[in-house]
Parts: C-alpha cells; structure tokens; sequence
C-alpha cells in the first residue's frame, strides 16, 4: 500500500496563518512590524529562489522584509560589517545569512559571520548560543528546517516516545539539531553520516527515518522499515537525464515534468521508498514550505522575545 503523505504545504499554510495574530499584536504594541533582515553573498541561483520564498512569505504576512546584497567578491570584514550594522538596527528582529557563502570568502567564514549576528536576532538558531539552549532543552530560536520537521511529526500525531528515530546527517543546520528535537521528544536517536557502516541495516530499524544527505534518490526501500515514517530533508535539481532515468520510469509524472522543463526536484528518498513507508514527505511540497513558515515563525519569536526583554 501506498506511504500517506505528509502535505507540507497545507501544514505551513495552518502555520503561517497561526502567526498572524502575533504580528498583528506587536504591530499594534510597537507601532512598527516585525523585521526580517536577509544578507545574501554573490550569485548561487538556489539561494536566490530561497532567498526570494522568505522575503515574500514575511511581507505577505505583515512583517518587513529587506534584503541585503553583498557582491561574490566581498570579503569576510564586508560580511561582519553589514551584520554589525544590522545588529545594531533597532528595525531589525532576525538576521538570516544565506548559506553558502561564496568559497573565495575562506573556509571559516560562515562559521565566523553565523557567530557575529546577535543571538536575540538569530533567526536561524545557529548561534553557539541558541544552539546551546536547544541541546539543554530550553529552545528559543531554532534552526527552521528541523524546527519544520519536527513541527510536522506533532501535528500529524507521528509517535515518537520511545522510538527509534534515524537521522541521516549530522550537519549543523539540519541533521543534529533534528536529532536534538527528535531525542527531546523522547525518541531514541541514531544519528549516521557518510563514515556509518551498515547504513541500510541501521535505517532498517528506524520508526521515523529522516533523511538530510544532499544525495538524490540515496535512500531506497532496502533503508526502510514497512510502515515506517520518512522525513524527505533533501532537494536535489536533476538536469541530467540519465540520473532522472535512473530514478524515474518513462511516462511517469516526474519524468514527463522533466521532459518538459529539462529539470525536476528530488528528494534524498528514493521514489520507490513510497510502496514501504507508512507515511512520507514529498519533493516539492514537504519539508521546504514548512522551514518558510518557521523563517516567518522564527522572525516573530524574536520580535516578541526583544520586546520582552526591554519591558
Ligand atoms: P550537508 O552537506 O551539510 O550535510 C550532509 C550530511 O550527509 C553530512 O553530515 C554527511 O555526513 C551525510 N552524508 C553524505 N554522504 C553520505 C553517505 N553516503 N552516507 C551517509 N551520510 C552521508 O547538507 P545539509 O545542509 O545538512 O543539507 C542536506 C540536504 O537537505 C541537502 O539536499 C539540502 O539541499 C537539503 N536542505 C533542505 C532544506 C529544506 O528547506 N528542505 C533546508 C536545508 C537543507
């Protein structure tokens, strides 16, 4: 029988819609929306798309939204710069800078410029602080893809007390905060990354496997438990008509879309995974609406919690 699936996109609407009165409060108590500041650094197409989705979706719902280019030649001092400035804007409640930053910026800069925006705006939760909060489990601003993840497993009741709960990836941004939001409801979790031996058999044992690997179709039915619940992180373009061949049967509406645009949007999951699973997000319309609507989420939190803190 064929997985249910995880609307991602009816999820994030309901989201969306729940913080509209919050922004509607602190615009009344402050006189001023919630400000969303975005730093994106030179030209990286699927951060521009990104990039575009947050700062539509927070000014839709009432919030400022403003985006703040730097060209791809700019240094790491730009950079720091620009989220001083922004630090230190009144307007602004959440800063979010575009990952990747471009290569030429040196191997630490993210690291270096994640660790200089204010915690109280880090709308990305990727501080060391906020990251220290959330491993201590008293959260205040949360990576927003995780965050949407383990939004969904709440919402469609998934059980995750005492089961085991497999993460694929232990990046900083996806894979260990999910294991973190995961083991704090109490799940017990496996976290496995590209040096895990056994993988297939380790997934195998997973109620609730979450798949942030960066690898299209990666994860096939021999990684899953029948009945299990797949969380698909991934979105992988395919230009490539073999890899699209690979994973799709002609004729099938992936490969007729491909036929069409000359690309398609993947998950890490492997098609065939739907036949085994109990339940599974889709590649679009899965997890990637639900981390927008945790940006917007995110944005309003901080606003709240710096209104807070000044009485
Ligand atoms: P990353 O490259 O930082 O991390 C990938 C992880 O996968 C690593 O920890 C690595 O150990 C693991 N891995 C790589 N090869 C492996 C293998 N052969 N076996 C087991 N593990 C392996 O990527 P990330 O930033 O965590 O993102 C992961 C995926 O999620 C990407 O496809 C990315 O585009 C997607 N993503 C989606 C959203 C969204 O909103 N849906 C947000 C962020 C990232």
């Amino acid at each position: 029988m064929a997985a249910r699936r995880l609307d991602g996109t009816a999820w994030a609407a309901r989201l969306r819609d729940e913080v509209r009165p919050r922004i509607e409060h602190f615009r009344a108590r402050m006189g001023r929306p919630p400000g969303l500041a975005v730093v994106l650094v030179g030209h990286h197409p699927p951060s521009e798309i990104y990039v575009r989705n947050k700062i539509a979706t927070v000014t839709e719902h009432g919030c400022h939204g403003e985006l703040f280019r730097l060209p791809e030649t700019a240094g790491v001092d730009e950079a720091l710069d620009l989220v001083g400035r922004l630090n230190a804007d009144e307007r602004v409640d959440a800063i979010l800078v575009q990952s990747p930053l471009p290569a030429a910026m040196g191997h630490d800069a993210e690291q270096r410029v994640f660790d200089a925006v204010d915690p109280a705006k880090d709308v990305d939760g990727f501080h060391p602080h906020n990251v220290g909060l959330l491993v201590q489990k008293r959260p205040a601003l949360v990576a927003c893809t995780p965050l949407g993840c383990a939004e969904l497993l709440d919402r469609e009741q998934i059980p995750l007390k005492g089961q085991h709960a497999v993460v694929i990836g232990r990046s900083d941004i996806v894979g260990k905060p999910m294991a973190m939001l995961l083991l704090h409801r109490d799940a017990t979790v496996t976290i496995c990354h590209s040096r895990t031996r056994d993988l297939a058999e380790m997934c195998r044992s997973a109620d609730v496997l979450v798949a942030a690997i960066g690898r299209p179709g990666f994860v096939t039915p021999a990684f899953v438990k029948p009945g299990a619940t797949v969380i698909d992180v991934g979105i992988n373009r395919l230009e490539d008509p073999a890899e699209v061949a690979r994973l799709f049967a002609d004729g099938s509406p992936k490969a007729q879309q491909f036929a069409r645009k000359g690309s398609v949007l993947v998950g890490d999951v492997h098609p065939d995974v739907e036949a085994v699973a109990g339940a599974i997000t889709p590649v679009p319309g899965g997890v990637g609406p639900l981390t927008i609507a945790m940006v917007l989420r995110n944005t309003v939190t901080a606003a709240e919690l710096r209104a807070a803190a000044r009485g």
